[in-house]
This record gives structure tokens, sequence and C-alpha cells, in this order.
């Protein structure tokens, strides 16, 4: 078997720092429990480590006490959850991604000047959700290019829309054109993440060369669901996050077998992935 893995696989720039940041959390010596707002990331394994080192995982901050720390994880989240750790009194450690940062602030400032916010991307995405708290709740939010085909915009208004980070490139133009003939003042900011861009052509890269792809990652993972997406249009592809996901027969089937990964995939879990299949 020859495996050949993509240049871009594995943790991006904004979870590599927000991993290292609360790692260093919850090695320091201090006396207060540390809690994450939502999973670290998208990946059960690397989330149960950190666990063990004493990180306790919440859905809701009214779960969290006052006067302990609160991690705030890559994906962000939205005006009224930093007001109310204020109020809880929590110490909180922002590892939210600059670049999701960034979205805040364009999405901030559009919407004190009055313009309606267009929300490109998932709306039951963490990421999405957050960004959507600065401006109100009030973006309009669609993922497809039915769903931008059926949008009615009025004239009389500005807008301004943003990415998701995570989106697929070729949808999100898609939709701009669309949106282009429904609206004569929108302001687009192609906001999704250069590593989401240059992962996701890697990806499609080596998919042409391979026989087959293996792409390792949560299952909540949206960034490695696009990765499937992807490689699935070129070549038989495999969505795993573990070894124990592999089907072993099928993969012996091929000779040529590229690997990728999300960007919440930690470098251990591809290494494991890797020796296995050296090992068959
Ligand atoms: S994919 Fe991009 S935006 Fe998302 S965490 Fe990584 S670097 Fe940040």
């Amino acid at each position: 078997m020859n495996i050949k893995i993509s240049e871009k696989a594995g943790f991006c720039f904004g979870v590599k720092r927000a991993m290292g940041l609360a790692w260093r959390e919850l090695c320091d010596e201090h006396d207060k429990q540390t809690y994450a707002l939502g999973p670290l990331i998208h990946n059960k394994q690397a989330v149960e480590k950190y666990e063990e080192r004493g990180l306790i995982t919440v859905d809701d901050i009214e779960e969290i006490p006052s006067d302990v720390k609160m991690i705030i994880r890559s994906h962000g989240v939205s005006k009224s959850i930093y007001d109310r750790t204020e109020e809880k009194g929590l110490d909180v450690v922002d590892t939210t991604c600059p670049f999701v940062k960034k979205i805040h602030d364009i999405v901030k400032e559009n919407y004190d000047t009055g313009k309606k916010i267009i929300l490109i991307g998932d709306k039951n995405h963490p990421e999405v959700i957050g960004i959507n708290g600065w401006c109100k709740n009030t973006a309009i939010t669609i993922k497809t290019i039915e769903e931008a085909e059926v949008l009615e915009l009025n004239n009389d208004k500005s807008y301004c829309a943003v990415a998701q980070t995570t989106m697929n490139l070729e949808v999100y133009r898609k939709i701009v054109e669309i949106l282009k003939t429904k609206a004569d003042d929108i302001e687009f900011n192609n906001t999704i993440c250069s590593s989401t861009k240059a992962r996701q052509e890697a990806a499609r890269e080596l998919a042409s060369e391979m026989d087959c792809m293996i792409v390792i990652g949560g299952k909540h993972s949206s960034n490695t669901q696009k990765l499937v997406g992807i490689c699935k249009e070129v070549c038989p592809t495999f969505a795993i996050e573990t070894r124990d996901d592999l089907d072993v027969e099928e993969i012996k089937k091929y000779e040529n077998v590229g690997i990728t990964a999300g960007a919440s995939t930690p470098d251990w879990i591809i290494d494991d992935i890797i020796e296995f299949l050296k090992s068959l």
C-alpha cells in the first residue's frame, strides 16, 4: 500500500493555539476549577484527554459556578456570553481564533451602522451561533445555493455578508453570485479561513492522484465533513474518527491511499492510523 498524507492535514493555526492555551491553563498551578463552555474541539478523543487533566465541559454557562475559570473555545461566543461571564465573576481564558474574532468585529461594526447582516453558514454550528450573537441574533443565515435562490432581499436596505470560516469556497462563490442579483447594496466579506481553503484544495489535489482517500476527524466536525464531501467527488472516500472505524478489508483493495484530516484532528490520532495502515 502506498500511503500519502495531504500537506495540510490536522490542527490548523487557530485550533493549535486554542488547545495550547487550554492545556497550559490546566497544567498551571492554581486552585480554581476550569470549565469549558462546549467541547473544546469537535474531537471526542482529544476532549477526553483534557477532561482527564481536570477540565469540566458543560453546554450552558448557567451550569458554571461563580469564581472559576472558563475557557472560551476557538469557535468563539456571542457578546451576551461575555456579558454573562462578567456578571458571574468568571476568570475567562479566551481562545477564540483571531480569524473568528475578526468576523465578530465586522458584524458588530456593520450592525451598529444599521446594516442587515447576512451570515453564510450553518445556523446550528457554534461558530455561526456565536457570530450571530454580535448582531443580537438578527442575521439572515443561509447555507445552501437553494436557500440563496429563494431568499428575498430589499433594495432599500444595506447588507453586510460574512461567511462561516469553514464554508466550502465553491458554494460560497455561487451564493455570492446569486445574492448579487437580489440587492444592489451588499458588502461581501469573504471570511473563509485561508487554512480551510488550503486544506480543501490540498485534499482535492491528493484525491485526484490516489485510488481512495481516508478523511480523519470528528463526526461533528464541520470542516472534516466538508473534506469528506470534496474527496467523495473525486474518489472513494472513508470517513473515520479513529483506527477502529477503518474497514480493513475494504481499504486493502486499494493500492494508493491518500490521507487528510480535519482542523480539529490531533497529530497523535493521524500518526496512529498511519502506523496501523503501514502494518497491514
Ligand atoms: S479553521 Fe481557521 S478560523 Fe477556524 S480555528 Fe482554524 S485557523 Fe481559526
